[in-house]
């Protein structure tokens, strides 16, 4: 049976925030799409949200969630080789990092920057993931999706997912129908490592080093860095970096000359939110069970058996804290789930506070 009532989503959130789901669906196989297509109508009709979910990773389940998780766990991945690359179709559910490992393995390069980032093939679209300079957006050829009211099937290609940071069409409202099922990607043959990859970057180095030696050098990296969830819950880097303008950046530069600053081909400014928040000095700081991780500020961590409303708590308190120091208003990049579906921190904390 693959259709679950009143499930702890314990296990399928990185925080590891308690938290229940009234009905828990695993979608294994396109077999199900019938049985899957038909509880998502019944559960609509009795106007109960529907969440897509994947390793969790991205998730903050703010209370229980009053409809229907669906759990892609859809498995499959078809090398097809050309003379100049190699495509890769990846079933949904298949787990991002182990892509990248496996295909390092067999020799196929190009994803070795997007190493250990956690959770499934089928979410990074969503965000189009990125690290080390480098973005989903750089290899993908297309998205297949489902539309969960019709049962169509689409595929939508690179330009038509509107990739941008941190973003895609399928965050927009009228993508909230979309599961999507697999995605191709295009890894040409002829290959360069990318510029901040986490290696040495002198020229010499850079002209010998392999793929697999910068898949080496981003998991270790990557390891000294980030907490794993398997020994401290989190979400990854729990606030965007925020965009300014040129005049805002010139302002706060001249205050903070070391400030860290990337100007973007719009001309506006992008900073680093963790380092604001290190300067803010709230590394370390706590609210109930959840903190703001001593080595990575933009890491907020279950430090001590956290519930929501402590992380949500926590988030408030970063947030207003940067503001007022910088005048800079940061923005989760973490999704929060309501017992309703997609909410906010202005939401919840109004929830919580009422
Ligand atoms: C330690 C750590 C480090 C991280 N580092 C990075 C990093 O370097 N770069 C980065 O970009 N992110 C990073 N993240 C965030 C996270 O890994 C990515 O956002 C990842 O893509 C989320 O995958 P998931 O399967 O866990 O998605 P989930 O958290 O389950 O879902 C995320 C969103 O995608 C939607 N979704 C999931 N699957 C589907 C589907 N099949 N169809 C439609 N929608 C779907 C969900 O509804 C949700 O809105 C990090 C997280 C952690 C915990």
């Amino acid at each position: 049976m693959m259709i679950e009532s009143n499930s702890s989503l314990k296990a399928f959130n990185t925080f590891s925030i308690e938290a229940k789901t009234q009905s828990l669906f695993h979608f294994k196989t396109l077999q199900q799409l019938p049985e899957l297509l038909a509880l998502v109508k019944r559960v609509r009709a009795e106007k109960r949200p529907v969440l897509i979910l994947g390793a969790g990773s991205n998730i903050l389940f703010c209370e229980d969630f009053s409809g229907l998780v669906i759990k892609v766990e859809l498995s499959g991945v078809d090398i097809i080789e050309s003379p100049e690359s190699y495509q890769l179709q990846v079933a949904a559910g298949e787990d991002w990092h182990q892509l990248v490992t496996d295909s390092i393995d067999k020799g196929i390069d190009g994803l070795e920057n997007l190493a250990l980032i956690p959770g499934v093939v089928g979410a990074a679209p969503v965000q189009n993931i990125g690290a080390y300079g480098c973005e989903f957006k750089d290899f993908c050829e297309s998205v297949e999706y489902i539309d969960l009211d019709s049962g169509e099937f689409f595929n939508l290609s690179a330009a038509a997912c509107l990739f941008g940071y941190r973003d895609s069409i399928f965050k927009s409202k009228k993508m909230e129908n979309a599961l999507i099922t697999k995605v191709t990607l295009t890894l040409p043959k002829k290959w360069q490592p990318h510029s901040r990859s986490g290696v040495s970057n002198q020229s010499d180095a850079a002209q010998k080093v392999t793929a697999k030696e910068i898949y080496h050098s981003v998991c270790q990296t990557r390891s000294e860095k980030l907490p794993d969830p398997e020994q401290l819950g989190n979400a990854g880097s729990f606030f965007k970096n925020p965009v300014v303008s040129k005049q805002q950046a010139e302002h706060l530069l001249n205050l903070y000359p070391n400030m860290p600053h990337y100007p973007q081909a719009d001309g506006n400014i992008k900073l680093a939110a963790g380092w604001l928040i290190e300067q803010a000095n709230l590394k370390g700081v706590q609210c109930g069970g959840a903190a703001v991780h001593q080595q990575q500020a933009l890491v907020l961590v279950n430090q001590d058996n956290a519930c929501a409303t402590d992380i949500v708590e926590l988030a408030e308190l970063v947030r207003a804290t940067v503001e007022e120091k910088f005048n800079v208003s940061l923005d989760h990049e973490v999704r929060f789930i309501g017992s309703q579906g997609e909410t906010n921190l202005k939401e919840v904390l109004q929830h919580v506070r009422a």
